[in-house]
């Protein structure tokens, strides 16, 4: 096998193996290089997403809301179960499966695609080269034309809190407990810290997060996130703002938390502490010191908005660059990039990507927020839709939140739409596609949703903006 190849991927996170299989399919002599291992030591693709993110963190969403349902659902229902219990080796054994059953097809997927994978380190060399170091230490170098970097992103660290993978865990930790904690702490009400805080809430751990800022979800619209922390609380999770951690020490089998708030410093003893303060860029060991690929401030790869490093047939992409740390950005990106590099035209809109917090109730939303508009005084007229009105959401028993939409005050343009309740992470997509072909509110007015569906509070918002809702007051 010759070691020239058109295009050369290292990270084979959702922004690389996307970009690796793009990059193929549109003829390119293709490698994709990745270090991650699996728990049976052998190369897993799909990087932080398929391994320890997305798709372990939502099948454990998905098991702790069957069990939660059990005993504050199906009453409801007239459903009453006595004795559930839970076979804690089974609960991750599933989650486990079903990232092999992925991580597996990423490499069905790159067979089929004749891209070339490599396991082990990559280090971009001069000259676009590509020093691949294994983990028994032996090196082989390969090149080609573009090397496309997709390196993904790591955990950020407290200096005081420092992970130790047994009481002191990142969100590869949390997903993999052996028992239920009985009192979680949880560092960091962002999108991890509040997904896997429930997951652990709804198996029985009596959880506490403390955050930083005074505002919960200050990335989210007010009004989604002062409804998501009110459902939160009723739920028994512990949401503590304004509260920063200074100090967290292991003491046998728990840890004493020191956080500072407004009242002073407090002590919190708890037996697992999730650090979930964000993620970082990760380069380590990536760049030899004379490619000229820069980074910036805060240790990301320096791209323009084509995501070229300013380094002839260097790109980068993914959590590695700027933007939102989603994992369909990086596939998007990819996409872009590959089809750049084949002569094509590569699109990414970072004006609609959509955002989902896979909680209950489940955030969601694309474009922008309330404050944002009123920051950049662009006019705007505002509808919105409770889903307490939509008879398939009070069916499920799962009639909380709303659908708000926010239109151009003169051009009825959308310009972002925020939702927090039942299937919203489903329902943003109608938006998005809206937003895509720069839709306005009377458009989705006028598209016949299915009746009963949840959708119909997407439909209700948009008629909601010019007042004419059908189901509530105007
Ligand atoms: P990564 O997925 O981090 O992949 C990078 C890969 O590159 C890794 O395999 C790494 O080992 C490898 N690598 C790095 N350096 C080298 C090197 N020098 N040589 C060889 N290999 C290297 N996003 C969503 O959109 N939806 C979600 O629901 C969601 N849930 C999440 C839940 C959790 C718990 C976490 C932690 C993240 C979640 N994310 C989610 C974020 C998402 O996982 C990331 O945005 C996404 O994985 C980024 O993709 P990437 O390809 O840029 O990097
Ligand atoms: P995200 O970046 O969305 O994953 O969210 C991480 C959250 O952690 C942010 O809202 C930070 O304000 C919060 N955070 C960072 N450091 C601390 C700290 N020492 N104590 C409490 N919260 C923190």
């Amino acid at each position: 096998m010759s070691d020239k190849f058109d295009v050369i991927v290292i990270g084979a996170g959702p922004a690389g193996y996307v970009a690796a299989i793009r990059a193929a399919q549109l003829g390119l002599k293709t490698a994709c290089v990745d270090a991650f291992a699996g728990k049976d030591g052998k190369q897993a693709l799909g990087g932080t997403c398929l391994n320890v993110g997305c798709i372990p963190s939502k099948a454990l969403l998905d098991s702790s809301r069957q069990y939660w349902n059990i005993a504050h659902n199906f009453p409801v229902h007239g459903i009453s179960v006595e004795g559930a219990k839970v076979d804690m080796a089974a609960f991750i054994g599933r989650k486990d499966k079903i990232v092999k059953q992925f991580t597996g097809g990423i490499g069905q997927l790159f067979k089929a695609n004749k891209v070339t994978p490599f396991f082990g380190t990559g280090k971009l060399l001069k000259g676009n080269q590509v020093e691949i170091t294994a983990a028994d230490g032996s090196k082989q170098t390969i090149s080609a034309t573009n090397v496309i970097l997709a390196s993904g992103s790591v955990p950020i660290e407290l200096p005081f809190a420092k992970f130790d993978g047994k009481h002191i865990v990142d969100n590869a930790g949390a997903l993999d407990f052996t028992e239920v904690p009985k009192r979680l702490g949880v560092i960091g009400a962002g999108v991890i810290g509040l997904e896997l805080g429930s997951v652990w809430k709804r198996m029985g751990a009596e959880v506490t997060i403390l955050e930083a800022l005074p505002d919960f979800l200050a990335v989210a619209d007010a009004d989604v996130a002062k409804i998501a922390k009110k459902e939160f609380e009723k739920q028994g999770l512990a949401i503590k703002l304004g509260a920063k951690l200074t100090k967290a020490e292991v003491r046998k089998n728990e840890v004493a938390l020191t956080y500072e708030d407004k009242d002073g410093a407090h002590e919190l003893v708890v037996d697992k502490l999730l650090v979930a303060v964000g993620r970082r860029a990760y380069t380590t060991g990536l760049l030899a010191d004379d490619t000229g690929v820069k980074l910036d401030e805060r240790g990301r790869i320096v791209v323009d908005e084509h995501c070229h490093t300013g380094v002839d047939g260097v790109w980068a992409i993914g959590d590695a660059v700027r933007g939102p740390m989603l994992a369909h950005k990086g596939s998007e990106e990819g996409v872009a990039v590959a089809e750049w590099i084949a002569g094509k035209a590569g699109h990414v809109n970072f004006d609609t990507i959509p955002w989902v917090i896979y909680t209950e109730p489940e955030i969601a939303w694309a474009g922008k927020t309330e404050k944002q508009l009123k920051d950049e005084g662009v006019p705007y007229k505002v509808g919105t839709f409770p889903f307490a009105a939509i008879g398939r959401a009070v069916a499920m028993n799962e009639a909380v939140g709303q659908v708000k939409m926010l239109a151009h005050a003169e051009t009825d343009r959308i310009l972002g739409v925020h939702m927090v309740g039942p299937g919203v992470s489903e329902l943003i997509a109608e938006c998005v596609v809206a937003m895509e072909f720069k839709g306005s509110s009377e458009d989705l007015a006028r598209i016949v949703h299915a009746h009963p569906t949840l959708s119909e509070a997407v439909h209700e918002a948009a008629l909601s903006v010019d007042k004419r809702a059908i189901h509530k007051g105007n």
